[in-house]
């Protein structure tokens, strides 16, 4: 896509999204070009799926750039990834992978910022906690345990589906987990973001609740997956 066409859908979307929520670019299998493009228009937060990818780009785009890890993440690309200082790590999708990411975060001596990732969707591949497992993890207590990661949130997608109720539903479902962990565990500081919807849901993400939307291909087309 042009970058012309890409601060034009920027511009667009500015207007329309509510003050107070706040927009990650999605930005994976997408040339740098495309991300300054972004960045010439103020864009600064971006999202990558792939560590590989992010290290390649975080090394060349500008220091400003905030950087939010999105995709499933492999516990052998951990260090690679908090090597990276990405601003936030969105995909938390186990508790295996949260004791990785802590671990090698007070190795570099870094706090790492992360979200739990939620699965609420009717696909089966998708990755992440129930609510269930989720609110269990938080009534334990079991993250006081952490020595140099803070969990900001959560984050969850829809069902992919064209039935708009059910992803309202879905939405619901995330942000309602995470009032009922706000509410059962008070003590927890820092525990403000919901990260759902994308470029095909986001209003209704926003309608349920969104602090972060997650959008790329409204921004910068269709990927080209290479
Ligand atoms: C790719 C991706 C997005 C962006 O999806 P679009 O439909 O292109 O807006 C959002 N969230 C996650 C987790 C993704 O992997």
């Amino acid at each position: 896509m042009k970058s012309s066409e890409i601060r034009k859908n920027i511009e667009e979307l500015r207007k329309e999204i509510p003050s107070g929520v706040e927009l990650v670019a999605v930005s994976k299998f997408h040339p740098e070009e495309a991300i300054l493009a972004a960045y010439e228009e103020g864009q600064r937060r971006f999202g990558e799926s792939r560590v590989q990818e992010l290290s390649k780009k975080v090394a060349t785009l500008p220091k400003d750039i905030e950087w939010h890890f999105i995709g499933h993440l492999q516990t052998n690309k951990v260090k690679m990834l908090t090597a990276c200082r990405p601003a936030l790590i969105e995909s938390v999708d186990s508790e295996h992978l949260l004791d990785a990411i802590d671990k090698e975060s007070e190795k570099a001596g870094i706090v790492s910022q992360v979200l739990m990732q939620l699965h609420v969707a009717q696909e089966e591949t998708k990755f992440g906690f129930t609510p269930e497992e989720l609110i269990e993890y938080f009534r334990e207590k079991r993250y006081e345990k952490l020595k140099a990661t803070h969990i900001c949130g959560v984050m969850g997608m829809a069902s992919n589906t064209e039935d708009r109720a059910r992803v309202c539903e879905d939405f619901r479902r995330i942000a309602a987990t995470f009032r009922q962990i706000r509410e059962e565990n008070p003590d927890l500081r820092g525990f403000d973001e919901i990260s759902m919807g994308m470029s095909g849901d986001w209003p209704a993400a926003v309608e349920e609740g969104a602090t972060l939307i997650r959008i790329g291909t409204r921004i910068f087309g269709e990927r080209e997956y290479k």
